[in-house]
């Protein structure tokens, strides 16, 4: 099934996503294929491939400044076709406002279309690193709804000029959304109303941020429910396993980890014991979401997996 939104809807198993991160500019790809090979015995159904905004570098040659921007993680593209051919798992490309243009997203929207990728999550993008705020180019979206619009316009065969006998493209779009508010959103009302709108332009489904905290999402989803939100919300998932994640992960997604989960990383001994108690901590929030009826877990593998493997180990073990 190749699209999000049908498995959603045709299948009564539970959804599984990952997320991967390509590597890092002049890296090879072998690392993060491998990630995904380790968890292929727990049968993702879809791989998501984020997407990383260049950012600009000014360079001195011959006393002319020049300016070069400049992606550290390329290659989102590349790596949804090496997974669909290696693994035959369906990916899923994030696109994202900052970077493009309107015209520069069309031409990639095509090239994902020809690929035969059917689903993308459309975002706007996180500032470029060294950049307070998010900057939308010349002609490019300021806001994710925008982008959804482009590509909903798109699956109803609307290019930006107009063209005779256009071909529609049938992307499936799924969304982002922030149980703890987006971090510039003045607070959780406004930023699900802007959910909704992201909803009404065209998105299908959400993933959502990772949270630590059941009675978050919970609230959350009823809150959604409550202004009209009707489509799948899908729980993002990050075991937190170490003690610099606990300065980490606050500071670069904007999130609150609760003291219990600070304690049992805090007051591990070793290495190891913090890992286990980590895993075990997302392994029972796991629990009480499948309890609660999500409709999938999408889980954050950043690059690595093994802490993802340990999380669905435990998880399936315990539901066999
Ligand atoms: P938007 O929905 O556009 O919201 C951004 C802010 O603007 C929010 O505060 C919102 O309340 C506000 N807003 C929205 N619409 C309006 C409007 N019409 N008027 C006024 N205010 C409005 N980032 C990457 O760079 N690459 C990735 O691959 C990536 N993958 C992600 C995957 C997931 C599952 C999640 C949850 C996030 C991901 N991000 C990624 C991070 C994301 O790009 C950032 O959080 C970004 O700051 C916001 O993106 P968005 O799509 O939620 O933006």
């Amino acid at each position: 099934m190749a699209k999000v939104i049908d498995w959603l809807r045709d299948n009564r198993k539970l959804m599984f996503s990952l997320e991967i991160t390509p590597p890092d500019r002049g890296k090879s790809v072998d690392d993060i294929l491998s990630v995904v090979e380790n968890l292929m015995p727990y049968e993702p159904q879809f791989i998501n491939v984020t997407y990383h905004q260049p950012h600009v570098v000014y360079e001195e040659k011959d006393g002319v400044i020049s300016r070069r921007p400049r992606r550290k993680k390329p290659g989102t593209v590349g790596i949804c076709s090496a997974i669909k051919n290696r693994f035959q798992v369906e990916p899923v490309p994030h696109l994202i406002c900052g970077g493009f243009d309107r015209f520069e997203t069309e031409d990639a929207l095509i090239d994902l279309h020809f690929l035969g990728i059917e689903n993308i999550l459309a975002l706007r993008g996180d500032p470029p690193p060294g950049q307070a705020r998010f900057i939308p180019e010349k002609d490019g979206h300021q806001y994710a709804c925008q982008l959804v619009e482009q590509i909903a316009r798109l699956n109803r065969g609307h290019y930006l000029d107009e063209l005779e006998d256009p071909f529609p493209t049938h992307f499936c779009i799924g969304v982002a959304a922030y149980p703890e508010k987006h971090f510039e959103s003045p607070n959780l009302e406004k930023d699900l109303r802007y959910l909704k709108n992201k909803v009404d332009m065209g998105a299908e489904y959400i993933i959502t941020q990772m949270f630590f905290e059941f009675g978050q999402f919970k609230e959350f989803v009823e809150r959604a429910r409550a202004i009209g939100i009707q489509v799948p919300i899908i729980p993002g998932l990050k075991p937190l396993v170490g003690k610099t994640q606990i300065q980490t992960i606050p500071s670069s997604f904007h999130v609150n980890i609760p003291s219990g989960l600070v304690a049992v990383i805090e007051e591990a001994r070793t290495r190891e014991q913090a890992f286990a108690g980590g895993v075990r901590f997302l392994a029972n929030l796991v629990e009480q979401l499948l309890d609660y009826g999500v409709p999938g877990i999408h889980v954050f593998t950043m690059g690595q997996g093994r802490a993802a493997r340990a999380l669905l180990e435990t998880v399936f073990a315990s539901r066999r």
